[in-house]
């Protein structure tokens, strides 16, 4: 075979497709902005354990992780609670973010695949619209398959020629900021909860959750716009008046980051291109986890391109790939993007409706990387419906948002329903301007 293959970015995705390409006799390169010690973030990170055996990666030895445990989500007013219940079997794991990679990577090394650190990509190397390499600085470095894995501000996707039809703008209300860091504790107070999750929280568009260990409370803020120390500071002050164990010293993490949430990627591949994970959108809009969707979508490209026997890799042979990933994850990430997009507009006395009346239980609130579509989420008899249906029905504003909400959803989901199954560039052309059309209109 002996095809070169480049990867950009040591994602999570990146790392695992890398791995795969490798172990099947590819010629594999990955290029890495960071030291290798210096990878990810001081913390820990929640996972579906399943997605590392779908992408062909070992699990990682037992003392290296833990169980999630069941989130606690209040509405904003306080005045009720809702706890998850996860079935056993699809308890998701927690694992410290370095060791994830240090897994990763001990994994592509045993693989085959060749490793430059400290080697920031710059810009996509064209030949025409197609991509044969990356700019590395000065540097060209020629391949016959690029793989797109830097992330959502990546320099490859956001530098391709229009004509590939690849977007580049992420989109208004489609980025999660966060603030996380881990407050050593103070005090002995204990909280009736481990995992407490704040939701419009203070009446803003802010989601705050504060998740208790034995030696540390892991404080995360989420905002729709950036947000500096001084509202961090705020945001705690609120969070000591129900959790005074919170202390004032960072012990770990206590970091800025930004997140996805959004529909995925309309056009996933060009010629000699193929983006994954947060270059391409891949989170779970509703709650921004993308390490599984990733590893998932590994497994699809690279039987993609083990697939391509002529070795092509034209926007055309690796089609499959976005027909795959669309089928097994992707149209349900962009139904559920809908949801997001509709909560974004919630009032905070409607949220508290919701969770006041009953209308939102803890069914609907047991979201895990797992949920990889909102009729898992839903899980409705008929009369547990026409009983919800009855409580909305007495406030007319809501009943008429999340009829329209509905609507939304179904229109979305016929739209995925007709991604082109063959490639045609004509008809993908179209799909693409359709997806693209309909959702900066929901963004209004
Ligand atoms: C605070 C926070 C908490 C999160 N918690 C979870 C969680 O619990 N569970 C979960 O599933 N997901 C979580 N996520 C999301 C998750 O981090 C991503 O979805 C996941 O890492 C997949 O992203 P990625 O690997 O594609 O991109 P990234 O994680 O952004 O990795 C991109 C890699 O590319 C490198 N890179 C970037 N630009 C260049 C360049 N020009 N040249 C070379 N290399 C480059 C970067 O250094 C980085 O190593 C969280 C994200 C944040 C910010």
């Amino acid at each position: 075979m002996g095809k070169t293959i480049l990867v950009a970015g040591a994602g999570h995705g990146g790392l695992a497709a890398a791995a795969d390409l490798a172990r099947k006799g590819f010629d594999v390169t990955l290029l890495e902005q960071k030291a290798e010690d210096a990878l990810g973030y001081d913390w820990t990170d929640i996972f579906a354990p399943g997605a590392l055996i779908a992408a062909g990666v070992p699990y990682p030895s037992k003392s290296l992780y833990t169980y999630k445990e069941n989130m606690t989500f209040f509405p904003p007013a306080q005045s009720v609670m809702l706890t998850q219940r996860v079935p056993q079997d699809e308890l998701e794991i927690k694992m410290e973010r370095r060791d994830i990679y240090a897994h990763l990577i001990a994994h592509a090394k045993r693989c085959g695949v060749k490793f430059r650190f400290e080697t920031a990509v710059t810009a996509p190397l064209l030949l025409g619209s197609r991509v044969c390499g990356v700019y590395a600085g000065e540097e060209k470095i020629y391949a016959d398959l690029v793989i797109d894995a830097c992330g959502m501000d990546s320099p490859l996707r956001t530098a391709l020629p229009d004509v590939c039809g690849v977007e580049k703008e992420i989109g208004e209300n489609n980025v999660a900021y966060v603030y996380r860091a881990f407050y050593a504790r103070t005090g002995d107070f204990e909280p009736a909860h481990n995992y407490e999750v704040y939701i419009l929280h203070q009446g803003r568009k802010e989601v705050a959750w504060v998740a208790t260990e034995p030696d540390y409370a892991d404080v995360l803020i989420v905002r729709f716009e950036p947000f500096g120390a001084d509202e961090v500071a705020a945001v705690l002050d609120d969070l000591r008046k129900t959790n005074p164990h919170i202390g004032t010293t960072v012990a770990r993490g206590g970091q800025f980051a930004k997140i996805p949430v959004r529909q995925p990627l309309s056009m996933l591949v060009a010629d000699g291109y193929a983006a994954i994970g947060d270059s391409a959108f891949m989170t779970v809009p509703l709650i921004g986890s993308g390490i599984a969707n990733a590893l998932k979508a590994s497994h699809i490209l690279s039987e993609t391109v083990v697939a391509d026997k002529d070795c092509a890799f034209t926007a055309e042979s690796l089609w499959k790939y976005q027909t795959g990933y669309y089928k097994l994850l992707g149209a349900g990430y962009a139904a559920m993007a809908c949801l997001k997009n509709a909560c974004l507009t919630m009032e905070p006395a409607e949220v508290d409706f919701l969770f006041e009346r009953g209308i939102l239980t803890e069914k609907e609130i047991t979201i895990t990387a797992n949920t990889t579509n909102l009729q898992s989420m839903l899980k409705l008899s008929v009369k547990e419906f026409v009983e919800r249906a009855k409580k909305v029905c007495t406030d007319k504003i809501l009943l008429t948002k999340i009829l329209r909400i509905a609507s939304q959803i179904a229109s979305a989901t016929a739209l995925c329903a007709m991604l082109p199954k063959a490639w045609s560039p004509q008809n993908v052309r179209k799909w693409v301007a359709s997806y693209n059309a309909f959702f900066s209109r929901k963004q209004k």
